[in-house]
C-alpha cells in the first residue's frame, strides 16, 4: 500500500489529464467513487473527465458533477479522443476490462499508466500499472477515502467528495447493513458525516425517490413471481420485458429487488432474473458462505462478490429459471 501511495503521490504531483472510469452499469458505488475521485483530483489542479460505458439510473443524476459525466455509448468518439489524450486513466470498482465493454478497447490501447481501485477478489492485474485491490473494503468508495487520507490530503475532501463517498459507501453496504460493513466502514461515515453532508438527505435522494409504477412493479413481482424452495433455503424472483413494459419500466427501477426474496426468514440465496432490451441479466445474492460470485462465473458468465454477485444468460427467462433450480438442487443443498 505505501509503495503504490508514493507511487500515485508523484504521478499527481504536476497537473495532468486524467480520465476515470468504471464498470457497464454504473451503480452508487461505481459513480460514488468515480464521482469523488473526480472531484478530488480537480481540487488537486488536474483536468479530470469521468467516462462511464453506460447511462447510469436516475436516481444517481443528482449526484454533484453528474453533468460532466461522459456516458461512452452516447458519444464513443469524445470518449476516445479524451481517453487517448489522458496522461492518467483510473479504474474504479471493477476487477477485469470486459466490465467497461466496448470502451475496453481503447482503454486497453492506450499507453499510459493506469491506476485500479477496486473491492472485487481475483483481479485481473494486467490492466493497471499500480493496484489498489482490497476484496474486504465494503466498496471503492472506502478505499477511494482510505487513499486520499494516507496521501495526507484528508483535508482536501469537500462537502461534494464526502457526499459521493457517502453514496458509495451507503449503496455498496446495503445502508451499513451487509457483512462487510467493519468499524472501520462507521468511523469513515462518521467523518464524511462530521464534514458537512447531510446524511438523511442523500438517504432520501436514493431511497425515497421511486415513481409510482416502480412500486407497483416491484409489489407485482414479489406478489405474483416470487418461486420459494423452502428445503433448499433459496428463492427466484423474475421479470420478462412485457412485465417491464407494462410498468412502464425505467432503468434502475428493478435496483434492490432481489434483496425483499433474500429477507424472507431463512432465505440464504436468491436471485432475481430480467429480461432487458434482450438480455437476461441475473442479480444474485446470499448470506454466509454460498458464494454467488462463483455461480455466477461458472454459469453466467459473470462475476462479483461472494455474497452478490451478477451475470447473463443465454437463455430465456423460463429456461434461465430451470438452470437455477438444478443450481439450487445441486449446489445449495451440498452446502
Ligand atoms: P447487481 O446484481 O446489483 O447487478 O450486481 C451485483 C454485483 O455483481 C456487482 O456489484 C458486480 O460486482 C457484480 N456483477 C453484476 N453483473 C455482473 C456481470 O455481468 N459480470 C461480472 N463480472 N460481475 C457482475
Ligand atoms: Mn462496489
Amino acid at each position: 500500500m505505501q509503495e503504490n501511495i508514493s507511487k500515485l503521490k508523484n504521478l499527481l504531483s504536476a497537473k495532468k489529464q486524467i480520465v476515470i472510469t468504471t464498470h457497464r452499469g454504473p451503480d452508487g458505488d461505481a459513480m460514488g467513487s468515480s464521482l469523488a475521485m473526480f472531484h478530488f483530483l480537480k481540487e488537486l489542479g488536474h483536468i479530470v473527465n469521468v467516462v462511464i460505458p453506460n447511462l447510469h439510473p436516475e436516481f444517481l443524476h443528482w449526484m454533484p458533477g453528474n453533468k460532466h459525466v461522459l456516458v461512452f455509448e452516447e458519444d464513443e468518439e469524445l470518449a476516445n479522443k479524451i481517453t487517448q489524450n489522458a496522461d492518467l486513466i483510473f479504474l474504479l470498482d471493477f476487477n477485469h476490462l470486459s466490465r467497461i465493454s466496448d470502451f475496453s478497447e481503447t482503454v486497453s490501447l492506450t499507453d499510459v499508466t493506469k491506476i485500479l481501485i477496486d473491492h472485487h477478489q481475483n483481479p485481473d492485474t494486467s490492466i493497471a500499472d499500480i493496484i489498489f485491490s482490497d476484496s474486504k473494503a465494503c466498496s471503492t468508495a472506502q478505499m477511494v477515502y482510505e487513499i486520499i487520507d494516507t496521501l495526507g490530503f484528508r483535508n482536501y475532501i469537500n462537502k461534494e467528495i464526502a457526499e459521493c463517498l457517502y453514496v458509495g459507501i451507503m449503496t455498496d453496504t446495503g445502508s451499513f447493513k451487509y457483512a462487510s460493513t467493519s468499524a472501520k466502514t462507521h468511523r469513515v461515515v462518521a467523518d464524511l458525516i462530521e464534514m458537512g453532508i447531510d446524511n438523511s438527505r442523500i438517504h432520501d435522494l436514493i431511497y425515497d425517490n421511486s415513481s409510482s409504477n416502480r412500486i407497483n412493479l416491484l409489489g407485482y413481482c414479489l406478489y405474483k413471481k416470487l418461486l420459494l424452495y423452502p428445503k433448499n433455503n433459496s428463492a427466484i424472483l423474475s421479470l420478462s420485458s412485457d412485465e417491464l413494459d407494462r410498468f412502464q419500466f425505467k432503468k434502475g427501477d428493478t435496483e434492490g429487488f432481489v434483496n425483499f426474496a433474500l429477507g424472507i426468514k431463512g432465505i440464504r440465496f436468491a436471485s432475481f432474473i430480467v429480461e432487458k432490451e434482450g438480455v437476461v441479466k441475473l442479480s444474485l445474492r446470499s448470506k454466509g458462505d454460498i458464494k454467488v460470485n462463483e455461480i455466477a462465473s461458472k454459469y453466467f458468465n459473470g462475476g462479483g462478490h461472494v455474497n452478490a454477485a451478477g451475470g447473463i444468460s443465454s437463455f430465456s427467462v423460463n429456461e434461465t429459471i430451470k438452470i437455477l433450480e438444478e443450481i439450487i438442487n445441486n449446489y445449495i443443498t451440498n452446502q
